[in-house]
């Protein structure tokens, strides 16, 4: 008998393929046969920026499928990327897993998908395989976009998903709360693409319902409320502290490494990190005051800016703000973000408040100041700010901008008041338990490879 087999698709975003990645390197370690399914557009991006000593290839067989756009198409446009890929992955999928050498018989093979391409477990029911699903975002964000359809007929939104009232909602006590207004499908920047992601979101909502295991990255003690409100969940997380620093892949930019020298000639819990993602665009206006808000701060600071972060990136520093910068603040195009962040000279992190982010920050018992751009990165910044109070959010002025000031002063005003760090250093002890030998998330990840390797 051959070595039971996990077949692992990603959605082809960045803060989707780290997560599901890094769980593919633990069952790789664990004696599970991997094959990881990327887009190709992805898995070029994928190589282009991998390490040269990394041992990716070594520890799984990394394979594509077409995502149904053109190779220039824009694949930042959501609402057309899903289309396209609806349509045509699932029979790519198919033929791509036939052609899987020795996989006839199903037997110990498992595809486990992201929670978002739900349609995969109907390719692996079809075939015959087991059928497990990872979900990167938080669980609170699950247990809203699954309850999208109790929303629509309580006439909370309507049938494209947009708010019909202005009130806040939360699903049960102990969770987030949220406004109508920042609903994660209602944050996408367009209304055709918001329709497109809504109904996705409820097709999805059937056929997740396939699922034999369902994972997370999160931890009991992050998300309790969540946790008893979505009980088929187990939670595995913080997966980045399983120790594997070295064996990364999945970065869709080369990393600049050139910072963690940098931060080593930085003092102890100085520097403010700011980084936002792989998705989060400014306009000029906000971008200028942002590199305003960083240099009146008057800390160190590394500034994640990516070449696509705001239209042309040559000209949209404010004037003179390189040379004056240049003793104090370091920008790079892309970090190694897990490792900044464990570094001893960072004090606090400027974040989008994307999961993998928040999950990431707090494994390091760093505080955070919340800066949310779309998605579920609202519903997490409510997490950070009003229930873990690990961090801080930013006050928009009326024209909605963020202005250089009010940056200031909530530098100030995390780094001055201790609490944010002793709050954070609580939850980081408690993320390090959970993923040590007998934590709960360690047990819940060796009974889904108890399950793998089953009959
Ligand atoms: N990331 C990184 N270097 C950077 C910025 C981000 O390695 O300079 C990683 C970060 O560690 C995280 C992922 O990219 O794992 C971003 O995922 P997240 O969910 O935070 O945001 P998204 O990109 O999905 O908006």
């Amino acid at each position: 008998m051959g070595k039971p087999h996990v077949i692992a698709i990603p959605y082809p975003a960045q803060g989707h393929v780290i997560p599901l990645m890094e769980v593919a390197l633990c069952l790789a370690e664990n004696g599970v046969q991997v094959t990881f399914v990327n887009t190709e557009f992805i898995h070029e991006r994928v190589m282009k920026a991998l390490p040269e000593a990394g041992n990716i290839h070594e520890l799984m067989n990394l394979v594509t499928i077409p995502d149904g756009l053109e190779p220039l198409d824009d694949r930042s446009d959501l609402g057309k990327l899903g289309d396209a890929m609806y349509k045509t992955m699932p029979g790519n999928l198919e033929i791509l897993i036939n052609n899987i050498h020795g996989i006839e018989s199903g037997e110990r093979t498992c595809v486990l998908s992201d929670y978002y391409m739900g349609w995969a477990l109907e390719v692996a029911e079809k075939l015959g395989l087991k059928k497990a699903l990872f979900l990167p975002a938080s669980v609170a964000m699950m247990a809203l976009t699954s309850n999208a359809q109790k929303l629509l007929d309580d006439g909370i939104i309507d049938k494209d998903g947009t708010p019909l009232t202005q009130q806040v909602i939360q699903l049960s006590p102990g969770m987030p709360e949220l406004s109508i207004m920042n609903l994660p499908w209602a944050m996408v920047l367009d209304l055709t693409t918001q329709k497109i992601i809504f109904q996705a979101i409820l097709e999805n909502n059937e056929s997740t319902k396939l699922a034999e295991w369902l994972i997370c990255n999160t931890f009991n003690e992050l998300e309790p409320a969540a946790l008893s409100f979505i009980p088929r969940c187990f939670p595995v997380g913080p997966l980045i502290s399983s120790n594997r620093l070295g064996k990364q892949a999945g970065y869709f930019w080369p990393e600049d490494s050139s910072c963690l020298q940098w931060l080593d000639r930085q003092p102890p819990r100085s520097v403010v990190y700011v980084a936002f993602g792989s998705f989060t665009v400014f306009d000029q206006t906000q971008f200028k005051e942002l590199a305003l808000g960083l240099e009146l701060s008057n800390r160190p600071f590394l500034w994640v800016v990516r070449q696509d972060i705001t239209q042309d990136i040559h000209t949209a520093y404010p004037e003179g703000f390189e040379e004056r910068v240049k003793n104090l603040g370091k920008m790079v195009g892309w970090a190694p973000q897990q490792k900044v962040l464990s570094h001893p000279s960072v004090a606090c992190f400027l974040s989008h408040c994307g999961w993998n982010s928040t999950i990431e920050g707090l494994s390091n018992g760093i505080p955070f100041l919340c800066w949310p751009y779309f998605a579920d990165q609202f519903l997490n910044k409510n997490y950070i700010c009003d229930l873990w109070k690990v961090g801080l959010g930013f006050n928009k002025d009326d024209n909605g901008i963020i202005k250089q000031e009010e940056i200031k002063n909530k530098v100030e005003q995390l780094l001055t008041d201790e609490g944010y760090k002793a709050r954070t250093l609580e939850l980081q002890a408690k993320a390090i338990a959970s993923v040590a030998d007998g934590g709960c998330s360690q047990k819940n990840f060796n009974k889904l490879v108890e399950w793998i390797k089953e009959n």
